[in-house]
């Protein structure tokens, strides 16, 4: 069943915590259910927004002259088992963190360095969310989607849909905004395959029997120690994306530091197999040297031990706070070092 609302408070609907109005709203518990969207009597306001936890989404101030539509579906089964792999078909409205901690508990792997990222499923497969070394595409087999165009479902092999880093086709035209995604399809290991190169992880898990579940767990403690619980913090997570630029840059990004008073030493420098000529910077490191640690706009500021993180500092922030303490900080990078930082938090 659909259930629509209208003025529907979205403050806890977005881990920033923005105060705001969306003029209607829909929940919807069964993907049949996204065929009414279409009928007269429901009056949907167009953009359809589907959204998920609202962890990696900026909302305006005040009001948001759109449907604002929210899955209740989180039914998973499983399609495949044999001796190597299980295969699951997922619903789009279930937190991915719980899908990891059920699948980890039973040995399985290939989700677990994603452990403790807040969303749904259904975000993950247009986000490719990542972390220690691990993309959620890596265990992707296809996505099922209801599109909104066409008024019927659709399946997507994840070989279809252009998986990069943060990135996938459901954020570019034509599919954006126009796919409802139902359904995914993940494919978990029996067999050992851990990814611990990244970070401190391998040493943390010194001396303790791998599994996916200790993999989780010291993963998990890693992360309290660097990012802001959303109880304790609100925040979206990651605020921008780790700039890829041509590697001919990097002289010029040097000296330009180096006339801004700063020390490039040891400034992080990742080469890319999959794209040669092209090297990725750290966000974090730009934002850090230069000079933005502690900065804030009226109540947004960014956290202390990550300032790759905006964070509403006292519960207050409006999105014009987060927009402008964002703004400045590209300003400021793109003056001290000439790299221009994109926001990995997609304004709405
Ligand atoms: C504290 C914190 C830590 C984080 N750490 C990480 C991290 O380590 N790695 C990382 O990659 N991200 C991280 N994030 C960002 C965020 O958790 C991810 O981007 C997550 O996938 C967003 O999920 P969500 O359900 O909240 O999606 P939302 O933010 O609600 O939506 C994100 C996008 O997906 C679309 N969408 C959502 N559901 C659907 C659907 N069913 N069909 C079609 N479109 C849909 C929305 O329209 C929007 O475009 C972090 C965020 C926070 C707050």
């Amino acid at each position: 069943m659909l259930s629509v609302a209208d003025n529907v408070p979205y403050k806890s609907l977005n881990t920033m915590g923005i105060e705001g109005y969306a003029r209607r709203y829909a929940e919807w518990e069964e993907p049949s259910d996204l065929y009414t969207l279409s009928e007269p009597e429901i009056n949907c306001l167009q953009p359809v927004i589907q959204i998920g936890e609202g962890s990696n989404l900026l909302f305006p101030d005040g009001r948001l002259d759109a449907t604002l539509l929210v899955s209740r579906y989180r039914d998973t089964e499983v399609l495949e088992h044999d001796s190597t792999h299980i295969t699951f078909r997922v619903g789009a409205g279930l937190r991915l963190d719980d899908f990891i901690d059920k699948t980890a508990a039973i040995g399985l792997w290939g989700l677990e360095n994603l452990s403790h990222i807040p969303g749904t499923v259904g975000a993950a497969a247009v986000q490719n969310v990542g972390a220690y070394g691990v993309e959620f595409a890596d265990c992707l087999e296809s996505v099922k989607c209801f599109d909104l165009e066409d008024q019927r479902f659709t399946t997507f092999a994840a070989s279809e849909l252009k998986y990069g880093y943060r990135d996938s086709a459901f954020k570019h035209a034509p599919l954006h905004r126009r796919m409802i995604i139902t359904d995914v399809t993940l494919r978990l290991s029996v067999d050992a395959k851990p990814h611990l190169d990244y970070g401190n992880l391998r040493s943390r898990l010194e001396g303790i029997p791998l599994t996916p579940m200790a993999v989780r767990d010291a993963i998990i403690s890693i992360r309290r120690t660097k990012l802001p619980e959303i109880t304790e913090a609100g925040s979206a997570g990651s605020f921008f994306k780790n700039p890829v630029v041509s590697a001919d840059l990097l002289p010029a990004i040097r000296e330009k530091a180096a006339a801004a008073g700063i020390d490039t030493t040891d400034m992080p420098v990742y080469h890319l197999a999959d794209a040669p000529g092209s090297v990725k910077l750290s966000a974090a490191w730009l934002i850090d040297r230069g000079g933005l640690k502690g900065a804030s706009c009226g109540s947004a500021g960014t956290w202390p031990t990550q300032p790759l993180v905006i964070v509403n500092l006292d519960g207050r922030a409006t999105a014009a706070d987060v927009a402008g303490l964002a703004g400045y900080i590209v300003a400021e990078v793109d003056r001290k070092f000439g790299v221009r930082l994109t926001p990995e938090v997609e304004y709405l």
